[in-house]
Formats: structure tokens, sequence, C-alpha cells
């Protein structure tokens, strides 16, 4: 018997507390293992693992995990025990959220690259520090795999926006010396999603425009033409458009300017309200988990409020991405934790769009949920979908391509 030579990419996602992992098969296209190092820094925090096969969840409680033990005990004793030799890992995808202004495509990563991921950190604070990290970690834990690092970015696929999108109205001087532009993000997923919708409908995606809803903790939505980014929700960084968990997304920027000279808040306090402890977050008071939006919706007017402003923006941003594509799309796509699950953000969000249209179907809209995906409208609607995303597959895919390219 001809035993297969396996090819595998550790693909690691590294957050502020969570550390993402999967092991993809990239010449059959799936996921071998996957799991979540979450809480890290506290006394919950805990890894959760499944092998794809058996779909079996296993936990490990591990006070105190950072992302160096985190990745440290992924590798020794997760690995190693579900894939027998760590040999077959042939390289590392890491999912890094912004290239700056000079990196606009996946990278092997050397010290060249680590300089201008580190000096794009302004770009994306509380998300590229730990992608480092994440690089730093498989560095050791991986001494083998020198040279096979690579760094996936999620602003890549909105290269493509052109100017009257990605220019804020501000001096030009600002844009062509220091790169302040709108750079977008989630583009892994965006792309992800708009390319299996055109082949769930099985039409060409040069032919299709697509209005992708990325929205989990972070949220964003990008107008997809003819499989090109044309205009996405985040900004400069993954701070502005929706309202997202944590994270305030569009505001007068005045308000700043109150916050400094009125209220006498310093620069770290006012990043720390907008970008931790508003959205969700802010308008409960309690929680930044749309679980606790939907379970409350009925008895607390302040989730009730949350998702009234959730989905007020979020359709607002749908209906004006229609005039990118000057036509009604082909297809909205629903994606990321709230995307995939929440029933009654799509719902609500459908209903504000229905002069355009839009007609939920209740029935599929309610069981569609936990990884399923389904067409949630009616049949005579613009067709929406709720597709699950696959990051880790389209940085597997990116990582193994780059290596077998220059290797
Ligand atoms: P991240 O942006 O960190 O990758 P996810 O895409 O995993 O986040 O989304 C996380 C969010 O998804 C949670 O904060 C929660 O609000 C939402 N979510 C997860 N499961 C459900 C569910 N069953 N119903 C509603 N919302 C959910």
């Amino acid at each position: 018997m001809i035993r297969k030579i396996e090819k595998y990419v550790l693909v690691l996602n590294c957050g502020s507390s969570s550390l993402k992992f999967a092991v993809i098969d990239v010449i059959e296209q799936e996921k071998i293992l996957f799991g979540t190092a979450e809480c890290l820094n506290s006394k919950e925090s805990r890894i959760i693992y499944q092998r794809y096969r058996d779909q079996k969840k296993e936990t490990i409680l591990i006070k105190n995990l950072t992302h160096k033990r985190s990745i440290n005990f992924i590798v020794q004793t997760i690995l190693l025990k579900n894939l027998e030799n760590l040999n077959s890992i042939v390289g590392i995808g890491h999912r890094i959220v912004h290239g700056g202004k000079e990196l606009n495509r996946s990278v092997i990563i050397n010290n060249k690259i680590l300089k201008k991921i580190q000096e794009s950190v302004p770009f994306a604070p509380l998300h590229n520090p730990f992608g480092i990290i994440g690089f730093k970690e498989a560095s050791y834990a991986f001494p083998n795999l020198k040279n096979k690092q690579v760094a996936v970015f999620d602003t890549t696929f909105h290269n493509s926006i052109p100017r009257e999108s990605h220019l804020y109205a501000i001096p030009y001087y600002l844009y062509k010396k220091y790169g302040i532009r709108r750079y977008g993000a989630h583009g892994i997923s965006h792309q992800y999603v708009s390319e299996k919708f055109a082949k769930i409908v099985k039409k060409d995606i040069k032919k299709l425009n697509i209005i992708s809803c990325h929205l989990g903790n972070g949220g964003s939505i990008t107008a997809i033409v003819h499989g090109k980014s044309v205009d996405t929700s985040m900004g400069m960084t993954p701070l502005e458009g929706l309202m997202m968990g944590t994270r305030s997304g569009d505001i007068d920027p005045s308000i700043i300017f109150y916050l400094y000279n009125v209220l006498k808040m310093n620069v770290s306090q006012i990043q720390d309200i907008l970008t931790k402890k508003s959205g969700i977050l802010g308008i409960t008071q309690v929680s930044n988990d749309m679980r606790f939006v939907e379970n409350h919706y009925n008895k607390n007017v302040h989730a009730n409020c949350a998702m009234k402003m959730y989905c007020y923006r979020l359709s607002k941003y749908i209906a004006s991405y229609f005039i990118t594509m000057n036509k009604f799309p082909d297809g909205i796509v629903f994606t990321g934790g709230i995307g995939e699950n929440s029933v009654m953000v799509r719902k609500i969000t459908m209903d504000k769009l229905k002069i355009f249209n839009v007609k939920c179907d209740e029935k599929i809209n309610s069981r569609t949920k936990f990884g399923k995906c389904a067409m949630i409208s009616k049949s005579d609607s613009i067709p929406v979908w709720v597709i699950p995303t696959n990051e880790e597959l389209i940085i597997a895919k990116e990582t193994f391509d780059l290596l077998k390219e220059k290797s």
C-alpha cells in the first residue's frame, strides 16, 4: 500500500485573550485538528480542541495560561498526541490583522518582515502585537521550521478598494506621507465566504456582486464586486464601522476632543473606552456577548437597545453598499460567530431591508446555526446566505503555496 505523504500546515491566530489554532491537511483541504486557548492570563484559562473526524471536544483547564505556555502545550501535548509525527507539519501560517503601509500580500516571515509588522502595530494596536508573539513562540517550538512561517494579512483582500472609498477627507499629505487611509480587515474571511458563495450558486465570481457581513467580536462588512473588495466598513484600524462587542465603530471624532478637553481624560483612557468598553458592552453595561443581548432582549431595556442599535447600523451599511455596485447584490452573506448563530440579528436586519426586497424565511433562519450553511431568504428575495467562515483554510493554502513557490 502506498502511504499518503501528509502535508499539514499549522495555522495560528493570536488575539489578545485567545489563541486559535488549526492543523490543516492542505491536500485534502480539511481541518485535522482545531481549537482555542481562551481566557488567557486568567484563572479560567483553558484549551478546547477537537479532532475533525470524531468531532469530540476536549477541554483542558490550565490556570494562568499565557500565549507562550499555550503554544508549548498545544505543540508538546495536543499535536504530539494526535499527529504522531510533528514532521508532517511543513509550515506555519499566521493570521496577521494588519500589513500596514507596505505589506500588501502574504510573505515568508524573516527579520525584515518582522520589523515591518512591528512598525504596523499602530494600525492594529489590539491585534498585531499578538501576531508577533505567536510568530516568536512558534519559532521556539519549531526550530526546524525556520523560514517556513508565513504571515497572511487581513488587509490584503482590500488592496483593490478604489481611492474614492479608501481615502479620508483629510489633508492629502497625511495619506501620502503617513499612509493614513482605509485598509479594512477580516479580508481573509470576506474572501473565503464570497468564493464559497460563488461555488454554492455555481456562478463565476467575476460576474457576481456580493455583500459579506463578518460579525464576530469584531465586525465588518464588505462590498465585493466581481471577486474584488470595493468598500469595507473597517478603516485605518479595526475600530471604524459597525458596532462591535467592545468597540464603538463609527463615532463623531469630536467626541474624542470632548473626552480629552472637557472631561480631561488622557489618550490611553480614551483608547480604552473606545476599544474595550464600548459597543455591545458599552450599551448593555454588562456583557459584550450577543448571546446575552438575545436572551435579555425582552426583559432588559439596555439589551433591547443594544440589539436595535446593532441591527440598525448593520442594515444602514448593507443598504449603502448597494450604491457601490450600482445594482442590488446577487447575494448577502452572514458569517462569524454572530452572523452564523444569531437568528435574531439576521431577522431584524433583514426586516429593515424589506423595501429592497430582502425577505427572511423565518423557519430556515431559525434553524440555521452552529456551523450550518443555508439560504435564509425566500425564493423571490435578494438571496441571503449563512456561510460559516473558514479563515484557517485560506491561511493554510496561502502558506503552502508560498512555501512551495519559494522552495
Ligand atoms: P472572534 O471575532 O473573536 O473570532 P467569533 O467570530 O467567534 O469571534 O464570534 C464571537 C461572538 O459570536 C460572541 O461574542 C457571541 O456574541 C457570538 N455568538 C457565538 N455563538 C452565538 C450564538 N449561539 N448566538 C448568538 N451569538 C453567538
